[in-house]
């Protein structure tokens, strides 16, 4: 007990002892100016600072601004407690239960404040059974605050007073050199935290920066690592990636260190065959180039896309047996979400949306009577014709069929009459005899999509 508290008080970590102390780097070596820093950022750096409190951004944001990209969000890392930020400013919630962070809003912009935190000595964390960290922090100093951070790239502070990084770990070289580099024992802070595995694949690609080889090297003994972290962590951690505008990249190197496995099970074999390798690329091409451009996207699109060949072919081999196609596309639906949701758990809140989308698909095959019409009134045809366009490019679909519907949703009411394909297969008698029983509510399809 003495030992542990001389430990504390006099001892440090040997993350810590391995850092540079604190190097400051003025403003003539790094090129980051206090103009980077967004309106929110800079009102509470400025405002804890003139409170006598130390106040730095911190983590992604540093990163982004030496890369001369623009940050997605601004962090701010101080030594005031929850209470003493919260005090400082109008409009600021403690959120969290288990290590509380500060959100200080300014109009539409939410600024982060976590107070300096220090990583437990190995004694002191609470680990599960494989070395995973379960509870991993309490208040520490800005040096401690570093070394508890995943890579040097993401462990610098920024003062926008002064114009300087606080750099502990060489971060800056690093990521002047775009090198992502753990800190610490590689395989330990894996070990910590399995999902610093993803986050290196993730940074790596969205950034163009090399996995430095010690840091990578680990990765492909621990990805079992990755069945233990919560399944609401792995889900966010997966979204991130696949919405990172770089999720074509990410999955490459998923695959190339063989980390997909366990998340998107049915990854594996889809990738293999190769109409759905190139459907669900093109997937993510499609999503890679929306987030680019500023346009929405949805992750239930995204699952939808990842999880349709698996769907066709459970469906497929139930009619091969003799279902009619709707209650086997029904089936087919029920039985992929169940098995991939007992992996990466994807929320039930989606699963309305990718079963929309699904079905759709074999509705828009029919091109007779009123059907094309009362489908274009359908709040989702925007997305299922998205869809049905990534189907037609990777060759599964029929080009025609997504010619016809670009045509068709803009054409004027005398061509969109010419266009209407006769019901010249009986489909009248058929579509009378249906309507006295209707399947969930739902039209019945007639033309399967088969594979
Ligand atoms: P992004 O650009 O995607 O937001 P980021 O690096 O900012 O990337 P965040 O998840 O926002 O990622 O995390 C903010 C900071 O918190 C990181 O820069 C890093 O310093 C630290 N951090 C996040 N996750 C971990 C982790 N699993 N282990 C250690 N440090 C982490
Ligand atoms: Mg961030």
């Amino acid at each position: 007990m003495i030992r542990k508290l001389f430990k504390r008080v006099f001892g440090r970590s040997a993350r810590a002892r391995s850092a540079v102390s604190g190097a400051a780097i003025p403003f003539e070596q790094h090129g980051v100016s206090r103009d980077g820093i967004s309106y929110g950022a800079k009102r509470v750096t400025d405002g804890l600072q003139a409170a006598g409190f130390k106040a730095y951004v911190v983590g992604g944001a540093v990163r982004d601004l030496l890369l001369q990209r623009e940050p997605k969000d601004f962090d701010v890392a101080t030594d005031a407690t929850p209470e003493e930020v919260r005090r400082v400013f109008r409009r600021a919630h403690i959120i969290g239960r288990r290590f509380r962070l500060v959100h200080v809003m300014f109009g539409q912009e939410t600024v982060e404040v976590s107070t300096f935190r220090r990583a437990l000595e190995a004694e002191e964390a609470q680990t599960d059974a494989h070395g995973r960290i379960l509870r991993d922090n309490e208040f520490g100093n800005m040096e401690q605050d570093a070394a508890r951070r995943d890579f040097t790239a993401n462990a610098l502070f920024y003062d926008p007073t002064t114009q300087e990084i606080f750099d502990y770990h060489q971060g800056v070289a690093d990521v002047q050199a775009k090198v992502l580099r753990m800190i610490g024992d590689p395989a330990t802070r894996y070990r910590e935290d399995p999902v610093r595995m993803l986050r290196a694949v993730r940074l790596s690609a969205k950034l163009g920066m090399t996995i430095a080889p010690a840091t990578a090297q680990p990765i492909f003994g621990m990805k079992e690592l990755l069945s233990n972290v919560p399944e609401a962590r792995l889900l966010d951690e997966m979204l991130k990636l696949l919405l990172s505008g770089h999720a074509v990249e990410c999955v490459k190197q998923l695959r190339a260190m063989h980390l997909h496995h366990g998340l998107l099970p049915m990854l594996d074999v889809i990738l293999e065959q190769p109409l759905g390798e190139r459907f669900v690329m093109l997937a993510l091409e499609n999503t890679d180039r929306r987030i680019r451009d500023d346009k929405p996207t949805s992750p239930a699109f995204l699952f939808a896309a990842l999880l349709w060949h698996e769907v066709l072919t459970v469906w497929s081999k139930r009619m091969a047996t003799g279902e009619r196609p709707l209650p086997a596309l029904n089936e087919a639906m029920e039985i992929v979400l169940e098995r991939q949701r007992k992996k990466l758990a994807i929320p039930r809140r989606y699963d309305v949306t990718m079963k929309e989308l699904w079905l759709l698909q074999p509705r828009l095959e029919q091109r007779a009577g009123q059907r094309p019409f009362r489908l274009l009134e359908q709040p989702r045809f925007r997305a299922a014709y998205d869809f049905l366009l990534l189907r037609c490019e990777s060759g599964e679909a029929d080009p025609e069929l997504g010619e016809w519907w670009t045509e068709f949703q803009d054409a004027t009411d005398e061509r969109r009459a010419e266009m209407l394909v006769p019901d010249s297969d009986g489909g009248q008698k058929k579509r009378r005899r249906r309507r006295k029983k209707p399947a969930n509510g739902a039209p019945a399809a007639e033309t399967p999509v088969g594979e």
